[in-house]
């Protein structure tokens, strides 16, 4: 495709994501509200029925919810600033809590956390969130059901590294370097079917970048994918600040 097409078809896919963002966000949250409104009246007359719909209705409403923010963080990141709240924090709490999470909504892969050291890092704990969910997410899109998920997290030097591996379908070499790109999604038969628009890598970069991080990935077709991103301890930003 020449460039000049290119770029009007983004032009447009922004147009019409930024229509749907702010249109579908405000009946979602109200949505979201009359559901916990129902939940709390299921539990009152122990309908334990309606409660778990109810349940797995919010989740989805919640996932939806997430995709918007997606969204409307790429606007942002478009316009070069991806705004960072930041906190000083344990990675390994954080990466635990993918886990419990990990643990109520994947039951198609297993997913094994190990090793998750302690490492205190100064970050947007939210954002750094959303990234691991991206890999892991990922992970279970591009890989056969039954397979295993490793997620890790360590401290290697001055830096946290998390990494997702998955045994999925893997990355060839001449796509490696695009898959951070904004819309970039690998064109092959097998994933014609999986659905996604191409931003989650592409927010996942922009959020390490804002962090002075690193992100990348290892993969080789059909030998699986392993997603790394680094950021610097705590203490390494302390040091740099005080000399
Ligand atoms: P999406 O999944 O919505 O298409 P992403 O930005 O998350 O968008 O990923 C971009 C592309 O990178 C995907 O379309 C897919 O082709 C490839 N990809 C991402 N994660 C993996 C993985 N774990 N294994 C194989 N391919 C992957």
């Amino acid at each position: 495709m020449d460039i000049t097409e290119r770029k009007e078809d983004d032009q447009r896919k922004n147009g019409f994501i930024s229509i749907v963002s702010h249109e579908l966000k405000t009946p979602l949250t109200s949505m979201s509200g009359y559901i916990q409104v129902l939940q709390l009246k299921a539990a009152k007359n122990d309908d334990d029925f309606s409660s778990g719909v109810l349940g797995r209705a919010l989740l989805q409403v919640r996932k939806m919810v997430s995709l918007i923010d997606g969204f409307l963080n790429m606007k942002r990141a478009e316009t070069g600033k991806i705004p960072l709240n930041t906190t000083v924090f344990d990675m390994a709490e954080l990466v635990k809590e993918s886990e419990v999470e990990s643990q109520a909504t994947i039951s198609s892969h297993n997913v094994i956390f190990a090793p998750v050291e302690r490492t205190i890092v100064k970050a947007d704990r939210d954002k750094i969130g959303q990234v691991i969910t991206n890999f892991i997410n990922n992970a279970v899109k591009y890989s056969p059901r039954g397979t295993t998920i490793n997620v890790a997290c360590v401290t290697e030097e001055t830096n946290a590294v998390v990494s997702v591996k998955d045994q999925g379908i893997g990355i060839a070499g001449h796509d490696l370097k695009k898959l951070f790109e904004r819309f970039y999604r690998v064109d092959r038969k097998e994933i014609q079917t999986i659905s996604g628009f191409g931003i989650g890598l592409y927010l996942c970069d922009e959020i390490i970048q804002a962090h002075a991080g690193k992100i990348w990935v290892e993969s080789e077709l059909g030998k699986g994918s392993t997603f790394y991103f680094s950021i610097p301890t705590e203490s390494s930003i302390t040091k740099l600040e005080e000399s």
